[in-house]
Order: C-alpha cells, then sequence, then structure tokens
C-alpha cells in the first residue's frame, strides 16, 4: 500500500483498468415486444479508471451511481458496451464468455454484501470451491483452505456450516474463499452492508490487511469505510466526479 503511494503510478502497469467505459442497460429487454416502449438507461458514462497492485481504493456514490456496474466489469463479470476494460494485462471486451471466466478465475476474488456461501457445507469446503474449479487436488484444497481460514481468525470454526456462523464469521469465509487463489484483484460490493459497524471495522481493516501486491476495491456507502481506503472514486449519475 505505501509502495504504491510513494512509487509514481506511471512505473507500474495497472492490474485493472477500463477506458472510456460505457454500459447500457435496456429496460425489459429481455422481452422482444417490449424492447421499444422501454428506455435505455446508461449506467456508466465514459468512464475511465486505472488501479495498481498495492493499492486499497474506494468506489463511492449515491445508490444508482454505477457503483455495483463499474465493479462488475472491473471483475470481468461483465463486458462494456463502449470502451475498454483491461484485467492483468488482458483486454476483456472481445473474449469469450468462457475465456473471460478463466481469467476471472486465475486474477479476481469477489466479496458480496450477502456472503453467497453455500449452505450445506463448511466453512473449509466453501473456501477450498474455487480450488475445484482450478483443477487442484483434494489435499491440497483441503490445506489452502485451512489457512487461509486461520488468516481470517477462524481456526476454530472450519467444520461450521455458515448457518452456524455470525453475519462477521460468514463474511470472514467469504474473504477467505475470495482469497484462495491468490487474486491479484480483490473486489467488494458493500462487504460492511450486513454488518454492525464494529464487526464492518474488522472487515475492512481485514481487507486492508491484504493488499500486498494486490489491488483491493470496496464499493461502499459508508464514509467511515472510505476514510480506511487510500483513494476513493466518486461516481454521480454513471460517471466520475473526482479523479480519485
Ligand atoms: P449502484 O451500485 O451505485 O447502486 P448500479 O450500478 O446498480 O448502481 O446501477 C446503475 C444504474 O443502472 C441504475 O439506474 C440502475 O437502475 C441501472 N441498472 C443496473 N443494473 C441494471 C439492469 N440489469 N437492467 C437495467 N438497469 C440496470
Amino acid at each position: 500500500m505505501e509502495e504504491a503511494t510513494q512509487m509514481s503510478p506511471s512505473t507500474q502497469t495497472p492490474v485493472v483498468s477500463c477506458a472510456d467505459v460505457t454500459r447500457q442497460y435496456t429496460r425489459g429487454s429481455s422481452s422482444r415486444f417490449s424492447r421499444r416502449s422501454h428506455p435505455t438507461v446508461t449506467a456508466l458514462d465514459e468512464v475511465s479508471v486505472d488501479i495498481y497492485p498495492g493499492e486499497f481504493v474506494g468506489i463511492a456514490g449515491p445508490s444508482g451511481s454505477g457503483k455495483s456496474t463499474l465493479l462488475h466489469l472491473l471483475a470481468g463479470l461483465d463486458t462494456p458496451t463502449g470502451g475498454d476494460v483491461t484485467l492483468a494485462g488482458t483486454e476483456t471486451t472481445g473474449l469469450s464468455e468462457q475465456r473471460r471466466a478463466r481469467l476471472r478465475l486465475a486474477h479476481v476474488g469477489i466479496v458480496f454484501q450477502h456472503f453467497y456461501l453455500l449452505p450445506s457445507i463448511s466453512a473449509r469446503s466453501n473456501v477450498a470451491l474455487p480450488l475445484v474449479e482450478e483443477g487442484i487436488g483434494t489435499a491440497t484444497r483441503r490445506e489452502k483452505a485451512v489457512e487461509l481460514l486461520e488468516e481470517v481468525g477462524l481456526a476454530d470454526r472450519t467444520e461450521h456450516k455458515p448457518g452456524q456462523l455470525s453475519g462477521g464469521e460468514q463474511q470472514r469465509v467469504a474473504i477467505a474463499r475470495a482469497l484462495v487463489t491468490d487474486p491479484s484483484v480483490l473486489i467488494a460490493d458493500e462487504p460492511t452492508g450486513e454488518l454492525d459497524t464494529a464487526t464492518g471495522e474488522q472487515i475492512i481493516r481485514m481487507l486492508n490487511r491484504h493488499t500486498d501486491g494486490r489491488a483491493v476495491i470496496v464499493a461502499s456507502h459508508d464514509e467511515q469505510v472510505l476514510e480506511q481506503t487510500d483513494r476513493v472514486i466518486r461516481l454521480r449519475d454513471g460517471q466520475v466526479e473526482n479523479d480519485g
């Protein structure tokens, strides 16, 4: 983190960036009869952002300003209707769904507001899931999942199912799952939205501890969360208000 502020960004390559990115949605476009009667929404309007390894970056803005849309594009979960998104040196826009998924698996960890853990399996198995997709063997998966759970302070909860854990513990499991593939970008969409203030602070401190060599990007409404980041990109009506 300090390295990022001491080094001139021009001497580094962004780990993820978007250049003049626009994302439009057509409301109700799932029906071929309703397309014409429903307006196009411009969720992002020519947004350019460069994010470097080691940075802890906040994304702020009122509801509907485009935060989730931007995170989804940076994560490679979605593609823009205009402009380019580059993730770990690869432009994602022209990639097939399958290649984009592979790029995402290799480089991105994602944490959601509602945790999205599988309720029927243990914390350890939840954390190990991305490694199954990577084709890693059972013993290594187990070892890595336990190691990550220890790192987020849940050494004594590895065999608990999500329903047996508190909200803060579940979010820590989700963070361990996002980190288990050692991603170069960790993206969190309102990660403290379901948590009380003290637990939310712990989660943000935990995310902040994992910026070594990777970028951590957090979208939040909460100014206390944003205060802890290195810089904040503020969105309004789909445009960047400041220069980050
Ligand atoms: P935020 O995360 O800041 O609340 P979003 O990125 O979710 O903002 O949304 C930005 C704008 O795009 C809003 O006007 C929202 O209604 C619209 N939007 C988001 N997703 C869709 C979608 N799938 N279909 C239509 N409109 C959408």
